[in-house]
């Protein structure tokens, strides 16, 4: 059985104590604070989800970029018309 000091009053105390005998500071039900833990992964979930959306949201912007480009186009109009292509126009 060892002894620690109470964070409250410094005391010498039981580290098998649920409270301290001293001033009654509660042990072993604050570490770990479960409400703290599920409170920052809450965050990261949040912030999980927003990286993903916006990441999501920039792909789709960056696809329809790519299908609307003035350089696509001349190529199809190549390929598909048999216009010559004039990438200079664009
Ligand atoms: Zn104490």
């Amino acid at each position: 059985m060892a002894l620690t000091s109470c964070p409250a009053c410094s005391e010498q105390v039981s580290t098998d104590a649920k409270a301290c005998p001293h001033c009654g500071h509660p042990f072993g039900t604050k570490t770990p604070d479960g409400r703290e833990k599920i409170r920052w992964w809450l965050v990261l979930l949040v912030a999980a989800v927003l990286g993903a959306g916006f990441y999501f949201y920039w792909d789709r912007q960056m696809d329809d970029a790519r299908r609307n480009g003035c350089l696509d186009a001349e190529q199809w109009a190549e390929d598909e018309l048999g216009i010559p292509s004039n990438p200079e126009d664009c």
